[in-house]
């Protein structure tokens, strides 16, 4: 099938060339010139707009960074909507705020462009291996059209949620189980650099255990190396808490620990660390407790 593919960065790129290999042809976009050209390179045709994308693939795939992005590229002057056929599909794997995909979804219903939400976890690693989790609203019978062909070329797995919104509802629900996970891990490991247990070795204690986990696998490490290079930034980890926090207003459910993690991860930021792995948490503990975990 001919795919457009808009947003070529860590996450954009490994899963275009995902379709690639998987046989279907590439129509890429992205701002940065340099990342089309890769692409290309591996037999992708550039696009010079999102519009000129939507002008000749019925089906577009966004891997952008936040709301105001995918708002720009589906409704803006040069968007997808003022190139699109009616009957095309919009993918939009980005993490933005569930409210923001329904507002978006709205405006590609009144141009006959049907969507669905399919946000992603699994990071850098797993877009590259193809094996990325994969988290999807909208129609379920569009999504079962596209789950094995295009999907399931990108993601091990690929679970309906329900209504257009519940996919990126359930990515924040990942974000902040993950953002939790990363704060007491740093914590804990303070704590035991503090006392004068090696952290390598309370990791080699611990993994198998209950508090074992994926996050623990992937961070623990990068802060006993004290290296912090994403992976997934500081900043895009801020955006989904914000929207986690915002949608939590909305429907007043309480998020008393995003909140927490958000003012650690905001002062991080402050402090100059915005492009570096969230695993960079551990840099919080060292400035709050004056040790490190490296
Ligand atoms: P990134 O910043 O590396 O990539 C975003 C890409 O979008 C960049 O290449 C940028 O040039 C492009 N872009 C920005 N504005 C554009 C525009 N107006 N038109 C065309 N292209 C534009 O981000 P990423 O890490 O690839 O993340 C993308 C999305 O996936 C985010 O929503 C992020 O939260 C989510 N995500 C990231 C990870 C991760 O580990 N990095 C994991 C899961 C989900």
């Amino acid at each position: 099938m001919k795919i457009g593919f808009i947003g070529l960065g860590i996450m954009g790129k490994p899963m275009a060339y995902n379709l690639l290999k998987a046989g279907h042809q590439l129509v890429v976009y992205d701002i940065v010139k340099d990342s089309m050209d890769k692409l290309a390179a591996a037999g992708a045709v550039s696009a010079d707009s999102p519009k000129n994308v939507a002008e000749s693939c019925m089906c577009i795939i966004t891997m952008l960074p936040d709301s105001p992005q995918v708002q720009t590229v589906v409704l803006g002057e040069k968007g997808i909507l003022k190139g699109a056929k009616a009957g095309s599909l919009l993918i939009d794997m980005s993490s933005i705020a569930p409210g923001a995909s329904q507002e978006i979804a709205s405006e590609c219903e009144k141009a006959g462009v049907r969507m669905l939400d399919a946000p992603v976890s699994g990071g850098e690693p797993k877009a590259i291996d193809g094996s990325l989790s994969i988290m999807v609203g909208g129609n379920k019978a569009l999504f079962e059209s596209v789950k094995d062909d295009i999907l399931l070329k990108m993601g091990a797995s690929a679970v309906y949620c329900g209504e257009i919104g519940a996919g990126n509802t359930t990515k924040l629900a990942n974000q902040i189980i993950v953002a939790c996970n990363i704060a007491a891990l740093a914590e804990a490991l303070t704590l035991a650099k503090r006392a004068g247990v090696d952290p390598m070795q309370v990791y080699e204690a611990i993994k198998g255990g209950l508090a074992g986990s994926t996050v623990m696998n992937a961070k623990a490490p990068m802060m006993i190396k004290g290296e912090y290079k994403p992976g997934f930034r500081v900043e895009l980890h801020i955006k989904d808490l914000a929207n986690a926090l915002e949608t939590g207003r909305v429907l007043a459910s309480p998020l008393p620990l995003t909140a927490i993690v958000m003012e650690m991860f905001q002062t991080l930021r402050d402090d100059g660390a915005g492009q570096d792995d969230h695993s960079a948490l551990a840099k919080y503990y060292a400035k709050i407790s004056g040790e490190s975990i490296n």
